[in-house]
């Protein structure tokens, strides 16, 4: 049954690609409000028209639905609450500013940015304070406060730019409760009166952002920590308003942090280290230059990225690390999220992918390595590309790695690694291969535990060592030092394949 009382909303500003810090906060709404049969609502909040970037709403709608986290209403999803797009109700801020104006709450100001910076230099040289627009300074500026209602009206009559402002009360004590860092404790003395709304009709974020969250029912607010200093303006508000009993509570969630140093995880960190801060790629236009890569687009499996960032900043309380989404719905909770920052890893989140890649069953990942065989995926029936990818998931963080692990497999060595023939190839090594081509064309039938019982065989009969004829071998078939079991390599790319290959490196290799 859903439960009307849990709402929650997801509410980005469409100002560019969507940071991976905003995709765990998305997640923990939607976690919170799966636990409770609530409802997760994604709101626009574009009333910032010199911040909107083209393109970037349609990023937000498209890397949640990537992740999995589905809104239950909102833009794209619909609802009764709506539109959910803040430049789509205008008038509805315009009616609530007016009655902040009406109850005393609000007021007019006039003042030019020259004029605020003129004030603001004149305190700093008498009094060497610095300015801040609030009880201690209104009276002293330019605004509804000071002037005449004549002067007032004509003012408004006129097309002068104008703003309007929050009255914050001059002395009062806040006690405020997060629900991640306790009670937070703020007067109002060491606040200032905020713009609320601006002469192009447009709210600031403040005032959109509380009537919205109450009109839309909003229960908890949970969002970044960068919000946590304008909690005391947003209280002030709904007691303004006169919404104080149906106030949401508030989470504020802690910061990813840079791999290495301190400071908030930024893209350029991403750039420096190579790896994606963003979802998706920006901008998704195809046509479009890449400007930042995504997770999507560096083959991370969504489920895995879920994954790992659900980890950074909530504690599960126990040893497990893989959870599927349904496991953290059942799982998350807001007491084991952390006050101070989570450290990004991007080895972590590489790992991650790992474990859900080897989660996979081998005939999928073979499915998804088709597109990296370079064509060359014909050489094999099915059955033996699925063996392949078997045997050679482990060394993989990404399907998109298979080439560098399976190219001996379609392909004979053209070169042979010299560090590895300078150690293992010795005087002798190109005859003892010469011989051993005799023993293998013998084996039959040509399959594992013939090539293994054979060959050992014959190397303890000629008192060879094994270590020596192994790698030799393995230079042969592979070309280096690396790859799966050298009897797999032999039985899949078969007998006569195996025995050219010696052949070839006994001739080329040569002491
Ligand atoms: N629009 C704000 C942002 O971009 C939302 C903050 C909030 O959730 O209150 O992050």
């Amino acid at each position: 049954m859903k439960n009307d009382n849990i709402r929650v909303r997801f509410a980005p500003s469409p100002t560019g690609p969507l940071h991976i810090g905003g995709v765990r906060t998305a997640l923990y709404n939607y976690l919170f409000a799966k636990q409770h049969n609530g409802t997760f609502i994604l709101r626009i909040e574009d009333t910032d028209r010199t911040r909107f970037v083209p393109g970037a709403q349609e990023y937000i709608i498209e890397s949640l639905r990537w992740c999995g986290i589905i809104p239950d209403e909102g833009v794209s999803a619909g609802g009764d609450f709506g539109p959910y797009i803040q430049s789509e109700r205008k008038d509805i801020y315009t009616q609530y500013a007016q009655q902040l104006l009406d109850s005393g709450n609000a007021y007019y100001a006039f003042d030019t940015a020259d004029e605020l910076e003129q004030m603001r230099e004149a305190l700093l040289k008498d009094k060497h304070e610095t300015f801040q627009y609030d009880a201690a300074h209104r009276l002293s500026m330019k605004n509804s406060l000071t002037m005449t209602a004549e002067e007032v009206e004509q003012w408004l009559k006129s097309d002068k730019p104008y703003v309007i402002r929050f009255k914050m009360p001059a002395n009062e004590q806040l006690t405020i409760n997060d629900m991640i860092r306790g009670e937070v404790h703020v007067n109002t003395a060491t606040l200032d009166d905020k713009v609320l709304f601006k002469s192009d009709g447009m709210p600031t974020y403040h005032l959109a952002n509380i009537v919205d969250d109450h009109l839309m029912k909003i229960s908890h607010v949970i969002r970044g920590e960068e919000w946590l200093p304008s909690m005391p303006l947003h209280v002030m508000l709904y007691k303004a308003f006169g919404w104080e009993s149906s106030m949401p509570e508030f989470a504020h969630l802690p910061l990813l942090l840079k791999p290495d140093g301190n400071g908030k995880l930024s893209k350029r960190d991403g750039d420096r280290l190579g790896f994606p801060v963003f979802p998706l790629r920006w901008p998704l236009d195809v046509n479009k230059e890449e400007i930042a890569s995504g997770y999507r687009e560096s083959c991370y499996y969504p489920e895995a990225f879920i994954n790992m960032l659900a980890l950074l900043g909530w504690n599960p309380g126990s040893e497990q690390e893989i959870f599927s989404m349904q496991e953290l719905i059942n799982t998350f909770s807001m007491e084991r999220v952390g006050k101070s920052g989570s450290k990004f890893d991007p080895e972590k989140a590489k790992w991650f992918n790992k474990q859900y890649l080897l989660k996979q069953p081998d005939a999928e990942i073979c499915k998804e390595a088709i597109p990296y065989l370079h064509g060359k995926e014909n050489l094999y029936d099915t059955k033996t590309l699925e063996k392949i990818c078997g045997l050679i998931k482990e060394r993989l963080h990404f399907v998109k790695e298979i080439w560098e692990q399976v190219h001996f497999f379609f392909e004979a060595p053209t070169t042979y690694d010299e560090k590895a023939v300078h150690k293992r190839w010795k005087e002798g090594t190109s005859s003892t291969m010469n011989n051993l081509i005799e023993v293998i064309k013998n084996i039959e039938p040509y399959n594992i535990n013939e090539c293994d019982t054979t060959i050992n065989a014959w190397i303890t009969s000629n008192e060879l060592n094994l270590g020596t004829v192994f790698n030799s071998l393995r230079l042969c078939l592979v070309g280096e030092l690396k790859g799966p079991h050298i009897f797999d390599i032999m039985d899949i790319i078969g007998k006569e394949e195996t025995i050219r290959r010696i052949e070839t490196a006994a001739k080329i290799i040569n002491y």
